[in-house]
Order: structure tokens, then C-alpha cells, then sequence
């Protein structure tokens, strides 16, 4: 199922396509029913340092013309590992077009942390990678150990920890290498 996102010149969103509708009802995603057209990409994206990035994801894509910049990235649904794949390319006028698809997925015993009927959330926050979408509990470890180590992975410890975004020290090191992020900009 792919999904599309179009962004202006001054990095709005002036519109979406594919699945779109289906895919963020399908994926937590119900807020961006209908798309937030005319929203920021920091209006759109969660947590500070992912804006950062794809600020600089949009910058390197327009500095290539037509030649798209393809980047793999996790966004895992509740009962669905996912590895996703983005599609970047430049259009005219300073736009940006990003098409995304699952490239592999593999099915899990759905995790109650990211299914958002399962319970209410308390104040504790637990930051996610928007990247890799690993967890940090200490250390960043993939979401299912993470779930295990703070005993999530049953329905019914309520209340669940409310995510937050941000980017792990392993996707900040390869995407500032890749991506030349300027780190000065970053919240950490
Ligand atoms: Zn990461």
C-alpha cells in the first residue's frame, strides 16, 4: 500500500495520495484524517530533531534534481514489524514528493504500546526513534524487548506510557553522515 505526500516550496503540505486515508486510519493516524493540507512539516512531523532531518532530507533532494533519494525507515503498527521505503524526489517549483511503501513486513503478537484503543496513557513518556522506531529504556532497544523490559507486552497494565518522538544515537550518526544534518540544530 503506497501513500504519497506533497510539499510546497516553503515545505507545506499541498497534498497527499495512494492509500492516504486507509493507511493513517489503519496506522494511528486518524488525526491526519483529512490531510493537515497547508500544515508545516513542523505542524506535521513529531519530535523537533525528525524535523530537523527532514529538513535536511528535503534540502539534499533539491539540490539533486530529478534523481529521487530513496531512504528506508520503520513504521511498525501495532501487530506488524515494517520496514518502509521512501521515495524523494523533487518537482517543480522547490516541491517535494514523498512516495511510501512497505518493503518488508512480518507479522508479531500486537504490541498494546502502539495500539491506540488499549488503554489510557499516563504521564510517563517513553521516547521512540522515528527513525528505526526502537526504544529508549535505558539503553535503545528494538520495541518488542523494550515492551518486555517495562512489562507492556500484556493488554491491561494501565496506564501505558505516552510516546515521544525523537532520533536514536545510531540513526543521528548514519543520518548526519548520509544526509550532512547539521547536529548544531538538533535538541541534543
Ligand atoms: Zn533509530
Amino acid at each position: 500500500m503506497a501513500i504519497s505526500w506533497r510539499f510546497d516550496g516553503d515545505d507545506r503540505l499541498c497534498g497527499v495520495g495512494g492509500h492516504w486515508t486507509e493507511f493513517a486510519l489503519a496506522n494511528n493516524g486518524g488525526a491526519c484524517v483529512p490531510p493537515p493540507i497547508g500544515d508545516g512539516l513542523a505542524d506535521f512531523v513529531s519530535g523537533a530533531d525528525l524535523c530537523v532531518v527532514w529538513r535536511a532530507i528535503f534540502r539534499l533532494s533539491r539540490g539533486r534534481g530529478e534523481r529521487p533519494l530513496v531512504l528506508g525507515y520503520r513504521c511498525d503498527a501495532p501487530a506488524e514489524r515494517r520496514l518502509m521505503k521512501a521515495t524523494v524526489t523533487s518537482t517543480a517549483h522547490g516541491g517535494i514528493e514523498i512516495v511510501s511503501a512497505a518493503e518488508r513486513s512480518q507479522a508479531r503478537t500486537p504490541l498494546p504500546l502502539l495500539d491506540p484503543d488499549a488503554g489510557d496513557r499516563g504521564s510517563e513518556m517513553l521516547r521512540m526513534c522515528g527513525w528505526c522506531a526502537r526504544v529508549q529504556v535505558g539503553d535503545w532497544v528494538d520495541i518488542e524487548e523494550g515492551c518486555r523490559r517495562l512489562g507492556l507486552l500484556e493488554r491491561g497494565r494501565t496506564p501505558l506510557p505516552a510516546i515521544t518522538h525523537g532520533v536514536c544515537g545510531d540513526c543521528l550518526d548514519s543520518l548526519t553522515r548520509d544526509l550532512d544534518v547539521d547536529r548544531r540544530h538538533l535538541t541534543r
